[in-house]
């Protein structure tokens, strides 16, 4: 793994990300969502594997919200919504409240392997992806399925090179 660094640019402790010389922004919202330094240590981490597992070819903002506030029309009732990508921003968003963080892992995942159907060509920004009971002939099953099912893995094999690091 190549080192990171980021700066602070805020006392909410909003790093921005420099991978290479792609400059990433993370806002970990630190007052709402009050993770504690080894939930900042594992998500940082996360993040750094995520970028090196995938295909991204510029620079992405993800921003950790606490909840839902605003009515943005996203397919999905208010209090369902975990996570959504606005690919044409390339701005993820996810919300944390009583949440695991490994599910939390598992939706940053989620949203970036759809960053990563786009910069590789898979899909356009206008490619619509059915949430409720897709079945395989919704539209954009293929990707639903792949982001499910990667990001699963993904999260598993974060947890075994944490293991083996701490087993060294
Ligand atoms: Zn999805």
């Amino acid at each position: 793994m190549y080192p990171i660094t980021w700066d602070i640019i805020s006392n909410n402790y909003d790093p921005h990300w420099i991978n290479n010389t792609m400059e990433h922004t993370i806002v970990l919202n630190q007052s709402s969502n009050q993770w504690d330094n080894e939930d900042k240590t594992l998500i940082l981490g996360f993040l750094e594997y995520c970028f090196s597992e995938l295909h991204v070819t510029s620079p992405v903002t993800i921003k950790l919200e606490h909840e839902a506030k605003e009515n943005i029309d996203i397919g999905v009732k208010l209090n369902l919504r975990l996570a959504f990508v606005d690919l044409e921003n390339r701005l993820i968003i996810v919300y944390c409240k009583n949440r695991g963080l490994l599910d939390i892992l598992r939706s940053i995942a989620h949203e970036l392997i759809h960053v990563q159907q786009l910069d590789l060509g898979l899909l356009t920004t206008s490619t619509q992806i059915e949430f409720y009971l897709p079945t395989p002939d919704s539209s954009g099953y293929e990707f639903e399925y792949e982001a499910y099912g990667l990001s699963g893995i993904m999260v598993r094999n974060y947890r075994a090179v944490l293991n083996g690091a701490n087993n060294e």
